[in-house]
């Protein structure tokens, strides 16, 4: 089986003695940004914003443990492979909460098939926040509704294009019977045409004409 590239998928790779066949195969499948040192890849870790970091624990300045600390407080946080040669430290790394660690020398495919496996794990994890958005959302449109005065619609059935989930939200119309949509959990706002549920909502609404005017 060829594995799929992930092209858009960011590595940060945080080791000064790496072998070069590992940064190649690495840049293979992913899109690899590198740092040497413990503020290097701090720095990287909050401007990249990686899937995964795949980091040794000797660096030249420092605790390499606050790297895999500050990845984990992210909101969608990074897998973390350590990858190491150092056992001692082993166990410190696993209390900071890193994901994997890989025992140095190891081949590249072992790295591959390592991230793989982290990255389809932490996959997993970001949906099922996004479920537990959801359940949240479901409380939000209670409040919402609870509170609806305006010309604001909750629509179930109408999806977010950006996060996909439902219980979109129509605040206005354009004069071309296009209704803006946002979504309260992404915040994503856009315009779609009115579907044939929609239009018999909207007839269906008692005070006539919420959005369009007459005719
Ligand atoms: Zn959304």
């Amino acid at each position: 089986m060829t594995p799929e590239p992930h092209d858009h998928v960011s590595i940060l790779l945080v080791d000064p003695s790496r072998a070069d066949g590992t940064v190649a195969s690495l840049r293979q499948r992913f899109k690899v940004v590198e740092a040497a040192t413990v503020v290097a890849a701090l720095k990287a870790l909050n401007l990249v914003r990686p899937s995964a970091v795949v980091m040794e624990l000797t660096l030249p300045d420092g605790d390499a443990l606050a790297i895999c600390r500050e990845a984990k407080r992210h909101p969608a946080p990074a897998a973390v492979l350590v990858t190491t040669a150092a056992t001692d430290n082993v166990p410190n790394a696993l209390i900071a909460g890193c994901d994997g660690v890989l025992m140095k020398p190891f081949p590249p495919n072992l790295l591959h098939t390592r991230l793989a496996r982290l990255l389809h794990q932490r996959a997993l994890r970001v949906q099922q926040k996004t479920w537990l958005q959801h359940k949240k959302l479901s409380h939000l449109k209670e409040r919402f509704q609870a509170t609806q005065t305006g010309t604001n619609l909750i629509w179930a059935e109408t999806y977010c294009p950006s996060c996909r989930l439902g219980h979109a939200v129509s605040f206005d119309a354009t004069s071309h019977r296009r209704l803006w949509f946002a979504c309260l959990v992404c915040r994503h706002v856009w315009i779609a045409k009115v579907d044939g549920s929609q239009r018999a909502a909207l007839r269906n609404l008692s005070g006539a004409n919420l959005y369009f005017s007459p005719g």
